[in-house]
């Protein structure tokens, strides 16, 4: 059939019947009330209460609408078929059959009205109703009909189940309280979909007359009319027999509740960050939120003392990447303390937390194994100078206890290598955001706590330690569907780096345990890292095993700092609390090996793979194909006089007499440490001073002023610029030179002072075997 016919023979047809009256009535009469509904179209907002609910739907916080109203949402899930039955019955019997307008009703009503002179609301439907909550007008008979077509435009543009909902969601019970929901919330402290059928019966019959049948205060007169009402169902068969009988036994003793008010601070985040939404369904634990609370405020009170007042919490299930617990303050109804304030969201310096991220990144890099040994020893970088915690130097040490005891100067050392901008690129990709601002200002402080991060931040990254390197940002809505979360990880680092990075921070044997620690014996294992930050201001513990990681902070949102603050005996024992709490006798399993790491035998001194001469050897976890295979060069071969007093060169080796001996290499830093605290150690004999070579590569290092830096000095302080380097030991004396003019001899190790000139100055040192190093320097009077 082409257009054509289509047109010959409709036309014609609409022509015919266009002939009857009737028909070119309702035509208009539909015309009309299109354009009107086209010209003033129903607004239906609302405007609910806002509530967050637990994991498991049940509200756990519950704020007034914009009004002070209660009005919570009933979903659709929530109306039970005992609730709409009951409604139903009893406000509008034929709600599922009209149009908005039940005609027989109006005329019942309106020959009522004629023969008792009074007006009854008999006649409105629930849709009618609706109309009326949602927009209430004087009852005049030209409102009757605005409402009257009102009804109609709810009905086209609403389904059945919406314009229940919307009633449900709107209907007054006394004082501020609307909607079925906020009556069962805050009288009967449960949602619509749990109510009893003498519970739902109480709550039908209140918006009748909602000032005078006040739930807690006329409960007796609202269960007589309850029991009135349930009789009159039981006539018309709509429930069983029994359930009527039931719910006419059941007491009605209720009274007004405060609406809930747990969970505050993720509940004012989520409300927040979601404004449109009525119910939010967050994925808080209730239990576990509730009992983290509680430890956390006793926790804190206990703190009080020592003029500490404010902790924060965060808890991460590892498997589903969902946060279940959520603790901003140590009180929220605290103001003194500063109680509302957002702990998990603060920014604050982490301390040494970040150290994990840097070594992992580093074992990835493939420079270093857990057993590679680095110089715990005073370094200087450009005028950074950092120090350890204890104030303390270890000498050489390994990796794994570098990290596991938490020292400076390897991590500063580690940074420099690895580079600042690559850390900071983790940080990115693991969503630091005052890291990603201020990325251009990091130096090698970072990963001594010069950054700012959250609990937040802190909590997350290190829940991807225990997702084999994986990154995922932690969820606060209850998610149905797992499979959509997994297209969002991004991996920061390697299983294989992620594994050593747990086997290290396993470790019981840590000075990072708190004082006194007595229940390691019924913890569960986890991997923790501590942090304390600079001045004292915040203490970090972070911990994590296959199924939680748990974030705590403590500190003062004050700022201020307090001398017993630390991460291992302040915060540490806070954490072991909450892993005793929510994973007490867990049996959940270890993280398994990666495939890809293997054993291998290294060579105690270095880390490195062994040479002839390294007799102690140990076994190490290495990256195959990834870590570095740096054959040990911890000792070296060299010729002695017999009475190992001088050494030689293959230049001054003498024919005969000379002993080949193995002799320590320590690093120019090591053997100036060791100097410095006078350790003995292994010493290569002076050189044969008739040897004519010099050996440039053993030159005395300039370790301050830098080369090529700038020094601003203070001209009203007339500030003076040290001088100091590290020679070899068989140096006695060293000579400095500026601008190529002798300044002063010196003795090695011992740092001199001077007063520079202004602009580019050329210093230079050597020592008493003529080997000699320069360095230029500009210097600033300001
Ligand atoms: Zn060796
Ligand atoms: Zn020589």
């Amino acid at each position: 059939m082409n257009l054509n016919h289509l047109k010959q023979t409709t036309i014609p047809f609409l022509k015919r019947i266009f002939q009857y009256k009737a028909v070119r009535v309702i035509s208009y009469g539909l015309l009309l009330f299109v354009a009107l509904d086209l010209i003033f179209p129903f607004k239906v907002q609302p405007n609910y209460s806002t509530l967050i609910t637990d994991s498991e739907g049940k509200v756990l916080h519950a704020f007034l609408n914009n009004q002070d109203k209660w009005r919570m949402k009933t979903e659709f899930s929530e109306i039970t078929p005992t609730l709409e039955k009951a409604i139903v019955y009893k406000e509008d019997r034929w709600f599922r059959w009209h149009f908005g307008v039940n005609p027989f009703a109006i005329a019942r009503a309106g020959v009522r009205n004629v023969f008792t002179g009074r007006r009854t609301s008999g006649a409105s439907t629930i849709t009618m109703q609706v109309v009326r909550l949602l927009n209430p007008q004087s009852r005049t008979y030209f409102n009757k009909i605005i409402e009257i077509l009102r009804a109609f435009q709810l009905e086209v543009h609403y389904s059945k189940d919406e314009i229940l909902q919307l009633y449900l969601n709107l209907v007054p019970y006394g004082s501020n309280i609307e909607g079925i929901k906020s009556a069962s919330i805050l009288y009967f402290q449960k949602s619509p979909d749990v109510l009893s059928l003498a519970e739902v019966m109480a709550l039908a019959i209140i918006p009748n007359r909602p000032s005078s049948l006040r739930l807690g205060i006329n409960n007796d007169f609202i269960l007589k009319e309850r029991n009135r009402w349930l009789n009159e169902f039981k006539k018309s068969e709509v429930f069983h027999n029994q359930d009527i009988d039931d719910a006419l036994s059941e007491p009605l003793n209720v009274k007004r509740h405060e609406a809930p008010k747990l969970a505050p601070h993720l509940s004012l985040r989520l409300k927040n960050e979601y404004p449109t939404e009525a119910n939010i369904h967050s994925s808080l634990i209730r239990n576990k939120q509730l009992t983290i609370e509680k430890i956390v405020q006793n926790y804190v009170s206990r703190l009080y003392a020592m003029n500490i007042h404010n902790a924060a919490v965060m808890v991460i299930n590892n498997q589903t990447h969902q946060v279940e617990a959520y603790i901003g303050s140590a009180d929220f109804n605290n103001p003194v303390d500063g109680g509302q304030v957002d702990g998990v969201r603060a920014i604050r310096s982490p301390g040494s937390t970040l150290k994990p991220l840097l070594y992992a990144t580093a074992f990835d890099k493939g420079i270093i194994t857990p057993k590679t040994t680095i110089n715990d020893v005073p370094t200087n970088f450009g005028g950074f100078v950092p120090e350890n915690f204890d104030k303390l130097f270890h000498g050489k040490i390994t990796i794994e206890y570098a990290l596991a005891n938490s020292l400076n100067i390897p991590a500063v050392k580690l940074l420099k290598e690895i580079s600042t901008p690559v850390l900071v690129d983790k940080l990115k990709k693991a969503d630091f955001q005052a890291v990603k601002k201020n990325s251009s200002k990091l130096g090698l402080s970072l990963v001594l706590g010069g950054c700012g991060v959250t609990l937040e931040e802190l909590t997350n990254l290190f829940s991807s330690f225990a997702n084999e390197g994986q990154f995922q940002k932690a969820k606060y809505i209850k998610s149905e569907d797992q499979s959509s979360i997994v297209n969002l990880k991004s991996e920061i680092i390697s299983p294989e780096s992620t594994y050593l990075i747990n086997q290290i921070l396993t470790q019981i044997t840590r000075p990072d345990l708190p004082n006194n620690y007595a229940y390691t014996y019924r913890m569960p294992k986890i991997a923790w890292k501590t942090g304390t930050s600079f001045g004292k201001k915040d203490a970090w513990s972070i911990g994590y095993n296959a199924k939680y990681t748990v974030g705590v902070w403590i500190g003062n949102f004050s700022g201020e700092g307090v001398p017993e603050l630390s991460g291992a005996n302040i915060a540490t024992p806070l954490l072991f609390d909450i892993f005793n709490t929510i994973d007490y006798n867990s049996s959940s399993k270890w993280f398994k090996s990666p495939e890809n790491i293997a054993l291998r035998k290294v060579c105690a001194e270095s880390g490195d793979v062994p040479n002839e001469f390294c007799i102690n050897q140990i076994t190490d976890y290495y990256i195959p194909s990834v870590s570095k295979m740096t054959v040990c060069t911890h000792a070296k071969y060299v010729y002695v006089s017999a009475d190992e007093r001088m050494s030689y060169c293959s230049h001054c080796l003498p024919d005969s007499g000379a002993v080949k001996k193995i002799y320590p290499n320590h690093a120019p830093e090591l053997v100036s440490w060791f100097e410095t605290k006078h350790i003995l150690y292994a010493n290569i004999p002076p050189h044969n001073p008739k040897c004519e070579r010099v050996f440039a590569e053993n030159a005395p290092q300039i370790v301050y002023p830098v080369d090529g830096s700038e020094y601003i000095l203070d001209k009203n302080d007339t500030q003076k610029l040290m001088l100091n380097a590290q020679v070899r030991n068989d140096v006695k004396e060293i000579y400095w030179y500026i601008n190529d003019k002798l300044l002063q001899k010196a003795t090695p190790n011992t740092p001199i002072f001077f007063v520079p000139e202004a602009g580019k100055i050329k210093i230079s040192c050597s020592d008493d075997k003529g080997r000699n190093t320069d360095i230029f320097v500009k210097v600033k009077w300001e």
